[in-house]
Order: C-alpha cells, then sequence, then structure tokens
C-alpha cells in the first residue's frame, strides 16, 4: 500500500509499505478515506520530537472504512465508515474510566508520561498512523465511531482531533459569560478555540498571530478581533492595553514550541532573541492574563521545553490548565453541534492533496505558503 513514510527531518515520502494486519483480536484494519496533517505532525516534520523513528508512518487524523476486524470486536462490522479519535484508548484502565482518554495507561504500556497517539512516534506507542491507505486500529471497540447520519465526512474528520482540541481548549479555560479571550495561534486550532470560546459565553475573543491571512481567516471564521503581532513592539502591552490595563480572563495557547524553524526565522528577525525550544506564546499568555486568570495551554511542547515563568504564575494567582484531548468525552456533544450546524469544522480545510503528493502537503503546511489553514490527503482521490 501507499503510506507516508519519514525518512528524517523535513524529509517525508509516499511509500510502498505493507499493509497492516490484525494483531490483536481487538485489533480493526481500516481503508483510510481521508487523512489531515496536523500542526502536531509538524513537530514530527521537524525532528523535535524523541524517537521518531525512519520508517514511521505519521497520522492521527483520520477516517475510514473497515476492513477487517479481530475476533473480540463487538461495536463495528465490515463496512462501516468510521471516524477515529486520535487517542488510543484501551476505556477499561484509571484514567480512561475518568474520560481522561488521552493519559490511557495500557495503550502505551512503557510510558507514565502519555497515552498511545496513532502515528506519534515511540514516545506516544510507536503505532503506524493513517496517512495511509490502510491502517491498524486498536482498542477498536473503544476508539473508531460509526460517523452519524448528517455528518459530512470532512465534518466528521474534523471530529478526529481539530475541534474537539479546540473545545477543549475553551472547556479548561473555564470562560465565565462576559470574559475577554485571547487566543495565541490562529492556526487550525487557534481559529476553532476562538470559535468555540463564543459558545462557553465569551464577551469578546482575540486572536494573535503574525499571519496575515490565517489573522483574516479568523476575523470571518470565528468572528473575533484578530492582531498581528509583528506590528506590536511589545504584545503584552498592546494586550493589557486594549483590556483596561487588567489583562484578559483566560488566555489559550494554540502555538506550543517554538521549535519550528519557520517561525524561529520570523521571531528571530524582529530580534525577540528567543531560542527554540522556548515557548513565547506561553510567556505572553502568563504575562497577559489577568491576575487570578486562566491559562488554558493546548498548544504542544517538548521534554526540554520548561522555560514557564513559574514567578509570575504564582504572584498572579494564574491557574495553568493543558493538556492532550480527551477526543471520545468530548464527542457526543461536538457530533450534536455539528449536526444542528452550531459548529462546521470543515470550513477551515484550505488544501487537499492525493497521499503520493505527501511530500508537498507537509512542505506547504510547514512554510505557511498558498494561504494553507488545513491540508488533507486523500489516498483515492
Ligand atoms: P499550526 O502550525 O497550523 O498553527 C500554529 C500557529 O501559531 C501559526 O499560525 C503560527 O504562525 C502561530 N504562532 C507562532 N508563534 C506564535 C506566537 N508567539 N504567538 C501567536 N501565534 C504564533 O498548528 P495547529 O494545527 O493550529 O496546532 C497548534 C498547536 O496545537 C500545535 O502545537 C499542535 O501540536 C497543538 N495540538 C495539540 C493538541 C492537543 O491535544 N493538545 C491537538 C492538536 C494540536
Ligand atoms: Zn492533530
Amino acid at each position: 500500500m501507499l503510506a507516508m513514510n519519514y525518512r528524517g527531518p523535513f524529509r517525508v515520502r509516499a511509500e510502498d509499505k505493507p499493509v497492516p494486519e490484525i494483531q490483536h483480536p481487538q485489533d480493526a484494519i481500516l481503508q483510510v478515506t481521508r487523512a489531515c496533517i496536523c500542526g502536531s505532525d509538524l513537530h514530527l516534520y521537524h525532528g523535535m520530537v524523541p524517537d521518531t523513528r525512519v520508517g514511521t508512518t505519521f497520522g492521527h487524523e483520520f477516517i475510514g472504512v473497515v476492513q477487517e476486524v479481530g475476533h473480540s470486536v463487538r461495536n463495528l462490522k465490515i463496512g462501516d465508515r468510521v471516524l477515529v479519535p486520535f487517542n488510543i484508548a484501551c476505556g477499561q484502565c484509571v484514567f480512561c474510566k475518568q474520560g481522561l482518554y488521552s493519559c490511557c495507561h495500557e495503550s502505551n504500556a512503557m510510558s507514565t508520561a502519555i497515552g498511545g497517539v496513532f502515528g506519534y512516534s515511540h514516545i506516544a506507542g510507536g503505532f503506524d498512523g493513517g496517512q495511509a491507505e490502510y491502517v491498524r486500529v486498536p482498542y477498536a471497540n473503544i476508539g473508531p465511531t460509526v460517523i452519524p447520519e448528517g455528518i459530512d465526512e470532512e465534518d466528521a474528520l474534523m471530529l478526529t482531533d481539530v475541534l474537539p482540541t479546540g473545545y477543549q481548549a475553551a472547556e479548561m479555560g473555564g470562560i465565565k459569560i462576559g470574559d475577554t479571550v485571547v487566543v495565541f495561534g490562529a492556526g487550525p486550532i487557534g481559529i476553532t478555540a476562538a470559535r468555540c470560546a463564543w459558545l462557553f459565553g465569551a464577551g469578546r475573543v482575540i486572536v494573535i498571530d503574525h499571519l496575515e491571512y490565517r489573522l483574516e481567516f479568523a476575523r470571518k471564521y470565528a468572528s473575533c478581533e484578530a492582531y498581528n503581532f509583528k506590528s506590536m513592539d511589545d504584545p503584552v502591552l498592546f494586550l493589557k492595553r486594549i483590556t483596561d490595563f487588567l489583562g484578559a480572563d483566560v488566555c489559550i495557547d494554540a502555538v506550543g514550541s517554538d521549535a519550528c524553524g519557520n517561525m524561529m526565522q520570523t521571531i528571530t528577525g524582529k530580534k525577540l532573541k528567543l531560542q527554540a525550544g522556548s515557548a513565547t506564546a506561553l510567556h505572553w499568555a502568563i504575562n497577559a492574563v489577568k491576575k487570578g486568570g486562566i491559562v488554558s495551554i493546548v498548544g504542544v511542547y517538548g521534554p526540554t521545553d520548561n522555560l514557564v515563568p513559574i514567578g509570575n504564575v504564582v504572584n498572579k494567582g494564574v491557574t495553568i490548565r493543558a493538556g492532550q484531548t480527551s477526543v471520545k468525552r468530548l464527542l457526543p456533544k461536538l457530533i450534536e453541534h455539528v449536526q444542528n450546524r452550531v459548529l462546521r469544522p470543515k470550513d477551515i480545510i484550505t488544501h487537499r492533496f492525493a497521499l503520493e503528493d505527501v511530500a508537498e502537503a507537509y512542505h506547504i503546511f510547514s512554510a505557511k505558503l498558498d494561504e494553507c489553514i488545513k491540508p488533507v490527503l486523500i489516498p483515492h482521490p
């Protein structure tokens, strides 16, 4: 089968690989119909995630058709069209039972730090992902969800990560009626978080990025204010000025680690003197939030990124909430929102590529070319 194959930092290819097989009675094999590239894949692509092995297939956002099931799979049958949460979760462990599917203790038993994730290096279990014609899905009674009536395939695709993550970012912010919410990052996650902030009763939503086309997209998609940090001397002071010098009630970090080469050039171009592995957006979030406010972190950081200004957190009494999204916990509510047209997550898809063009797709998304917001790979266009 054709599959995305990691060859090293900034080098990916579409290559031939063996079709995956059932390895466990609870496995299913899917024929992938659509898969996304996520900002989280860019951390892998940039070589910033430890133990990302050459030959791995990325892809944790995918939908497909069930081809084969192990003999303990009861909830799926061949031919079902399913969406699959990006977390691999057993559904039985102490964490899954609390709805903390991203912390599953069984799917990545070698780690106490992170549960299993499709296509996310050996730190997340070493599972191959869905940027391929076929994918093996472990614990198939738990994750895969039959795409409900009235949900378009590409909306379903956005339910595997982007929409739940944007929603969880807003939820972790503990937004109260009338709150001012600042979202750092106008990528797929940031603009979705901004859109979802209104559902929790925000009175004002502000997005910060440095890419004009994304700011413009955020204004339209999330009906928010959006500002370019490159045009500010000091983004924190700017945000204080427009919030009566109090700061925001809630700040959301939808950026993550500064490890991206492309982004670093821009930032060093502004002489902000930052190093790879630092956390610019998170610093801004902590410094721009009100005393007693909440900082919600969905941006992904690596083990060495530990540059949080903890003194400011303590002195201001800031609450920090963070996490990989527990997709399955949020699916029932979000499926309803999509069915009722409260949310239209597929509207952020700007690019569709055949799977064989995966190298070009990664390049365009990573370098933020061609006004790309969210790219989708199609194995059989
Ligand atoms: P993306 O790369 O498309 O978007 C990131 C955006 O941040 C870009 O538009 C970039 O210009 C902007 N940016 C860079 N530095 C900034 C700064 N200092 N201030 C404001 N904006 C800045 O990625 P994405 O798909 O939107 O993902 C965003 C983050 O969310 C990534 O770190 C990704 O790994 C993470 N993520 C987390 C989860 C989770 O479960 N917690 C799930 C999906 C994605
Ligand atoms: Zn993702």
